[in-house]
C-alpha cells in the first residue's frame, strides 16, 4: 500500500464541497483555514484539522490560511506561535502569504461591535462573573435578562468607548450581545463579546489593547474578513454555529461561511488537550513539549514519526462526525508501513555479549557488503565489518533450548546475519555464574550461501567489536496505562494512570560503524529490534530513540 494514495477521499465534507460547486456557490471557490490558539504546541488532534483544511484546498485548488487564534493573551506566546509554523511546514503544507492573526482585526472587530450597539444588539454589562452565570439560567430553565440590557445605545456606545480606554478594572463590565436569555441554547442567551484584561502584554498587538475579544465574536468575523468558504470546525462548537450566523447576520460584512464541524480525533492511552498536555509539561512529567512520548507533532517527530505517516493516519481514519476513540495501533501502524517501505536497515546489539570466533585469525578483519533494504535494491548497500570478536544480543543466546527458540545455543548453529553461520562450542562463566562470552567456530563455506542440508536454527544481528560504536537507545512507551487516561473530571486522576515504564535507556548498546555518521532525525530500522531515530541532542554518545517495535508487541502483552 503506497502511502498518501488511500486517503478517505470520500467524506460528507468532500460531498457538501462538491454540490457547493455544482451549484455555484461561493463561485465555486474553496478557501479554508486552519486556526490554531498560540497556547501550546500541537498535537495530532490537529493533524487532523490540518491534514483536513490544507488537503481540500489541496485538491480543490483552493487556498488554506494559517490564522493565530490569538485573543486570549495571558496563555499565549511567541514561542508557541513559531512551534505551530514549524510543525504545519514540517508535516508538508504551506499557507503562502496567507499568515494571519485574529489580533489584525482587533481595531474591525472593534468597529463591528459598535455597529451592534447602535443597531441595539449588544449592551455592555455590569453584572459579575457570579451574577452573570445565576441570570444565566440553566439547561432546563430560561435566563433572566441582565438589568443593564436596556442601557441606551448612547450609553452603551459610551461605555464601550471607556472600557476600551481603560477606565474600568478586569471583570467590572462586559460587552454582550442582545440576543434571547430564554434561548435553549446557552450559547445564544446574551453571550460576552468583549472582556477586560488589564496588565497583560500581548505578544503581537502589545498593550495597545485592555478589552479583548471572545472566541465566538472573533472567529465568524474572521473568516468572513478572509473570505473562508467552509469553515470546519469540530463537533462541539455545532452548538455555537446559531451564534456564528448570529454574528455575521447583524453586522455589515459581505461574506458569510458556512461552518461545518467534524468529530475531533481522540487517542486511546494519551491526552489531546492542550490544557492536560501543558500540565504534563509544567509539572515536567515529561521532558518538554517534544518529549517523544508526547502525543505532540514536536514529540512525534523526535520519536521518529515521518510527516507522511501522519497524514495517511489521518486519511486512514477519515473525517465523519461520530465521536470515538482511535487505537493508537492505527497510529502504528502508519508510521511502520511508511518506514518499512523507507528507512535503511542496520544491525545494533541492545545488551551485548561477547562472542570470540576461535577458528577466526586474530589480526584479520574483513569488510562485507550488506544491503540497505532487503526489497529495494536503489537503497545500495553499505560496509560492514567482521573479526575475531563479535557481540551478539544476550537474549540471542540460551545454554539450552526447544526447537522453538530459534536463536543461537550451546551446540547449536545459527546464521550471523549479513555474514556466516556459527556454532557455539564453549560458554565462558564468571565467577558468580554469569554468562561473559561464548567461544564460537564460523564456518567460511557460508558467506551469502547456505550449504546444502545445512540446518541452521535461525538468523540473529551482531556487531564487531573492533568496528562500532557505542550508543544510548532510548525505549518509549505509551505514556499513560489507561486507554482513556482523561475520562474523569478529577484532572488529577491522570497521575496514577501514568506508565511508570514508558522510558527505558539502554546505555550499553553497539551499533555498526556506519551510524556514527547518521543526521539527527535520520530514520533506521535496526534489524528484529525495532524503528529507531537518531535524537537531536547527542553530543557526546549518538543517541536513538525508538519510533515503533517491528510489530504489535503490545497487543501480546496485554493479553497475557
Ligand atoms: P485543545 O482542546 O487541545 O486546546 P483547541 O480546539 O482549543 O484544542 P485550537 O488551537 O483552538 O485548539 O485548535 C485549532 C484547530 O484544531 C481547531 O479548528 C480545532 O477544532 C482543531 N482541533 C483541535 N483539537 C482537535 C482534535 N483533537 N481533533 C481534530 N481537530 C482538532
Ligand atoms: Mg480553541
Amino acid at each position: 500500500m503506497s502511502l498518501d494514495k488511500t486517503s478517505v477521499k470520500n467524506n460528507f465534507i468532500r460531498h457538501i464541497i462538491d454540490e457547493d460547486i455544482s451549484n455555484n456557490k461561493n463561485a465555486g471557490r474553496v478557501a479554508t483555514r486552519f486556526p490554531p490558539e498560540p497556547n501550546g504546541y500541537l498535537h495530532i488532534g490537529h493533524a487532523k484539522s490540518i491534514v483536513l483544511n490544507f488537503g481540500l484546498a489541496q485538491d480543490y485548488q483552493g487556498t488554506c490560511n494559517l490564522r493565530f487564534d490569538d485573543t486570549n493573551p495571558h496563555k499565549e506566546n511567541s514561542e508557541f506561535v513559531d512551534a505551530i509554523k514549524e510543525d504545519v511546514h514540517w508535516l508538508g503544507y504551506d499557507w503562502g502569504e496567507r499568515l494571519y492573526f485574529a489580533s489584525d482585526y482587533f481595531e474591525k472587530l472593534y468597529q463591528f461591535a459598535v455597529e451592534l450597539i447602535e443597531k441595539g444588539k449588544a449592551y455592555v454589562c455590569d453584572l459579575d462573573a457570579e451574577q452573570t452565570r445565576l441570570y444565566r439560567g440553566t439547561l432546563t430553565e430560561p435566563g433572566k435578562e441582565s438589568p443593564y440590557r436596556q442601557r441606551s445605545i448612547d450609553e452603551n456606545l459610551d461605555l464601550f468607548q471607556r472600557m476600551r480606554k481603560g477606565e474600568f478594572a478586569d471583570g467590572e463590565r462586559v460587552l454582550r450581545a442582545k440576543i434571547d436569555m430564554a434561548s435553549s441554547n446557552m450559547n445564544m442567551r446574551d453571550p460576552t463579546l468583549y472582556r477586560i484584561r488589564h496588565g497583560v502584554v500581548h505578544h503581537q498587538t502589545g498593550i495597545s489593547w485592555c478589552i479583548y475579544p471572545m472566541y465566538d465574536f472573533t472567529h465568524p468575523i474572521s473568516d468572513a474578513l478572509e473570505n473562508i468558504s467552509h469553515s470546519l470546525c469540530t463537533l462541539e462548537f455545532a452548538d455555537h454555529r446559531p451564534l456564528y450566523d448570529w454574528i455575521l447576520d447583524n453586522i455589515s460584512i459581505a461574506c458569510h461561511p458556512q461552518q461545518i464541524e467534524f468529530s475531533r480525533l481522540n487517542l486511546q492511552y494519551t491526552v489531546v488537550s492542550k490544557r492536560k498536555l501543558t500540565k504534563l509539561v509544567e509539572e515536567k512529567v515529561v521532558d518538554g513539549w517534544d518529549d517523544p512520548r508526547m502525543p505532540t507533532i514536536a514529540g512525534l517527530r523526535r520519536r521518529g514519526y515521518t510527516p507522511a505517516a501522519i497524514r495517511e493516519f489521518c486519511h486512514r481514519i477519515g473525517i465523519t462526525k461520530v465521536e470515538n476513540s482511535v487505537e493508537i495501533e492505527m497510529l502504528e501502524s502508519a508510521v511502520r508501513d511508511d518506514l518499512n517501505s523507507n528507512a535503511m536497515r542496520r544491525m545494533v546489539v541492545l545488551d551485548p555479549l561477547k562472542v570470540i570466533i576461535s577458528n577466526y585469525p586474530e589480526d584479520k578483519t574483513e569488510q562485507l557488503q550488506a544491503a540497505n533494504h532487503p526489497q529495494n535494491e536503489a537503497m545500495g548497500k553499505r560496509e560492514i565489518y567482521f573479526s575475531k570478536v563479535l557481540y551478539i544480543d544476550r537474549s540471542d543466546f540460551r545454554e539450552q533450548a526447544n526447537k522453538k527458540y530459534k536463536r543461537l545455543i550451546t551446540g547449536g548453529e545459527v546464521r550471523l546475519r549479513n555474514a556466516y553461520v556459527i556454532r557455539c562450542d564453549t560458554v565462558i562463566k564468571d565467577e558468580q555464574g554469569e554468562i561473559v562470552a561464548l567461544h564460537c567456530s564460523y564456518d567460511p563455506d557460508t558467506l551469502g550461501k547456505n550449504p546444502q542440508g545445512r540446518k541452521v536454527r535461525g538468523v540473529i544481528h551482531w556487531v564487531c567489536a573492533t568496528h562500532c560504536v557505542d550508543i544510548t537507545v532510548r525505549l518509549y512507551d505509551r505514556l499513560f496505562t489507561h486507554p482513556s487516561p482523561d475520562d474523569s473530571d478529577d484532572d488529577n486522576l491522570y497521575r496514577s494512570r501514568l506508565n511508570p515504564d514508558s522510558l527505558h535507556i539502554l546505555t550499553t548498546c553497539v551499533a555498526e560503524k556506519s551510524l556514527l555518521n547518521s543526521q539527527s532525525g535520520e530514520h533506521f530500522q535496526f534489524e528484529r529490534e525495532g524503528y529507531f531515530c537518531r535524537d537531536k541532542d547527542d553530543q557526546n554518545t549518538p543517541v536513538f530513540n525508538r519510533t515503533v517495535t517491528l510489530r504489535d508487541t503490545w497487543a501480546k502483552i496485554e493479553k497475557k
